[in-house]
């Protein structure tokens, strides 16, 4: 998608900020990754729910035939509604309720992504009452880094995720013993925005480690859950939208070994719907500070928080303008000085009323926004919605 096709006339009916999602770009990602899966009957693709919960980004997500990758009973219960079948959906989080668990043993998903002991036990006596199995794979913390920013790596000693090398084998034993435990395989995840296949390859190189052992200890590992991370292209929105799904699932091609019956799992968010949505917010006021020149638009944070959360890059186009480039501090209206989308930025000559694309945004942008300062939520649209 760029710049030109933005419909930027179809916008002035519309209360800014809002999320435009293009649906074409969506489906192209789809199809890419569909077309990966084709030639690997033994993968399976979970979207990770975090990333995008609108329900009309979570239809077609599902209707392309993905499962959902859930944290909490919200997003399971999400995932059900827009359409996922429950025999696809898989359930991770450090935190799960006990009201989550019931919920999710109702519904009788597919998988339980446990990660610890004390919640293994836990989930072992709440489907006994319900004279139920669950079926659980266990979230191994592979201490394998990522080079990525610290607020999202997961897959460190140091993390609260998953549970550690030395004691993953007494737990596999207890899930086998337990009798409303069906243990299924393990679990990874390892960060998110990830770019350098290395790290990926680092992942597959423990797993084997770990499978070699377990194979001699005789644990019947049925599948493989990678995990998610797959990183996006947040400089260049308009050419290089698709993310690199065939280097990707190379990898694990090359290096990750499978034995005959087992199945591999993977939960991408960021990738599958970070390009196909922009925040479109109109632009109030533009100030001549002392030393700067501010664009201030009518989102914020609370809209948007990549940017004050992960000091992310977004790439940020005024679209109702041709006029010669100026350089901005484009900012929010929250009373938070890290309430900024970007400093020193060149954009066409801009004025009051001027809708401002913040490209790269469908993944962690809508799904993060708050109500803090009593701001209303932002709304999102498909470019179907607006012909
Ligand atoms: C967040 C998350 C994902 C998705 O990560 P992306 O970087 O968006 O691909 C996958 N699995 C788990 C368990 C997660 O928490």
């Amino acid at each position: 998608m760029i710049k030109g096709t933005f419909p930027v006339e179809r916008f002035k009916d519309i209360e800014t900020p809002f999320y435009y999602y293009d649906t074409r770009v969506l489906r192209e990602t789809l199809d890419t990754i569909r077309e990966e899966l084709r030639r690997n009957p033994e993968y399976e693709m979970h979207y990770a729910v975090k990333a995008n919960a609108n329900p009309k980004i979570l239809r077609i997500i599902s209707a392309a035939g993905l499962g959902a990758d859930c944290v909490s009973g919200g997003e399971v219960r999400a995932a059900i509604e827009a359409g996922f079948p429950a025999d696809k959906v898989v359930y991770a989080g450090v935190g799960k309720s006990d009201r989550e668990i019931n919920l999710a043993l109702d519904y009788n998903i597919h998988c339980f992504n446990v990660e610890s002991e004390a919640e293994l036990l836990i989930i072992n006596e709440l489907a006994g009452l319900k004279n139920k199995t669950a079926r659980i794979a266990l979230r191994i913390n592979p201490n394998v880094g990522a080079h990525t920013h610290s607020n999202i790596t997961t897959g460190l000693a140091e993390n609260k995720f998953g549970i550690n090398l030395e004691q993953i084998e007494s737990v596999i034993e207890q899930a086998i013993a337990l009798p409303h435990i069906d243990f299924v395989g393990i679990h990874f995840h390892i960060g998110s925005q990830i770019l350098d296949m290395i790290d990926f390859v680092a992942l597959c190189n423990r797993i084997n480690e770990l499978t070699t052992l377990f194979e001699r200890r005789r644990y019947p590992i049925r599948s493989i859950n990678v995990g998610g991370g797959l990183g996006v292209d947040y400089g260049h929105p308009n050419h290089k939208y698709i993310p690199d799904f065939h280097s990707y699932f190379e990898v694990f091609r090359k290096h990750l070994r499978l034995i005959p019956g087992q199945t591999l799992h993977f939960e991408l968010g960021r990738s599958v719907v970070a390009q196909c949505g922009s925040l479109i917010t109109r632009v109030l006021y533009v100030k001549e500070g002392t030393c700067k020149r501010f664009a201030i638009v009518d989102a914020g944070m609370t809209d948007l928080i990549r940017p004050a959360l992960y000091q992310a890059y977004h790439r940020i186009e005024n679209i109702s303008s041709d006029e010669p480039e100026v350089t901005y501090d484009v900012v929010g209206p929250v009373c938070e000085s890290s309430d900024v989308f970007g400093k020193s930025i060149d954009l066409n000559a801009t004025h009051r009323g001027d809708f401002i694309a913040i490209r790269s945004a469908g993944a962690y942008g809508e799904i993060m926004a708050s109500q803090y300062n009593c701001r209303p939520l932002p709304k999102g649209y498909l470019n179907e919605e607006l012909l």
